[in-house]
């Protein structure tokens, strides 16, 4: 009965070996998953084409351009195919833009783009993103410190890149609140995106 019942019980092991080891890795892997959460990529220095946050480890790559993540490299195809609007037409745009009243809460401008930078972990998954507010200066400020009690509450709790990032996006946080933006035109980050949401409403009128 023992002999008969062994193979069995192997087979079952190497059922799990397969779905554990093989199969799911696999399918994560064609699904994308991982990419965006998993650390340890390799170490490499850049700046984010599209938000301009300079990236530490990971981040994603569209040709010779690279992206903090998979939101931004989006936003960043875009801006690649937005070159042919005319320049005046986005300034003049960003101008109206930083005039005019706060999306998030109505009040007046100067409007502006403000990043705020987010961590959270989970014992070995850490998971980091800045994320472009257009909005007042308060807003901002609203948004960078959420962020940083956000980062200082969940960041922590994985080993080692919770560690290292939760003081680096609350730094970022920080900096970002102390120097806040020129209040003399709009910034170049107010002319992407600006020149971004041209581009997606020339593509879905056409
Ligand atoms: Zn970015
Ligand atoms: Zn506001």
């Amino acid at each position: 009965m023992r002999s008969r019942r062994g193979p069995v019980r192997r087979c079952a092991h190497q059922k799990k070996f397969w779905r554990n080891h093989v199969l799911f890795p696999t399918i994560a892997a064609k699904c994308g998953m991982k990419k965006s959460t998993v650390v340890g990529e390799e170490f490499r220095m850049a700046k984010c084409a599209y938000c301009s946050t300079t990236i530490i480890f990971g981040g994603k790559s569209e040709g010779k351009l690279r992206f903090c993540n998979e939101q931004c490299r989006n936003k960043g195809v875009l801006l690649a195919t937005s070159e042919q609007v005319p320049v005046n037409v986005i300034q003049q745009k960003a101008c109206e833009i930083r005039q005019g009243n706060c999306p998030k809460c109505g009040a007046r401008g100067p409007i502006d783009v403000h990043v705020s930078y987010q961590v959270w972990s989970a014992v070995f998954l850490t998971s980091w993103k800045s994320r472009p507010h257009v909005c007042c200066r308060s807003c901002g400020i609203k948004s960078q410190l959420g962020d940083a009690a956000f980062s200082l509450l969940l960041g922590w709790w994985g080993f080692p890149w919770g560690l290292i990032f939760t003081p680096i996006q609350v730094v970022r946080n920080m900096v970002g609140l102390a120097r806040g933006v020129d209040p003399s035109k709009p910034s170049a980050q107010l002319e992407k995106i600006v020149r971004l949401t041209t581009a997606s409403q020339l593509i879905q009128t056409n």
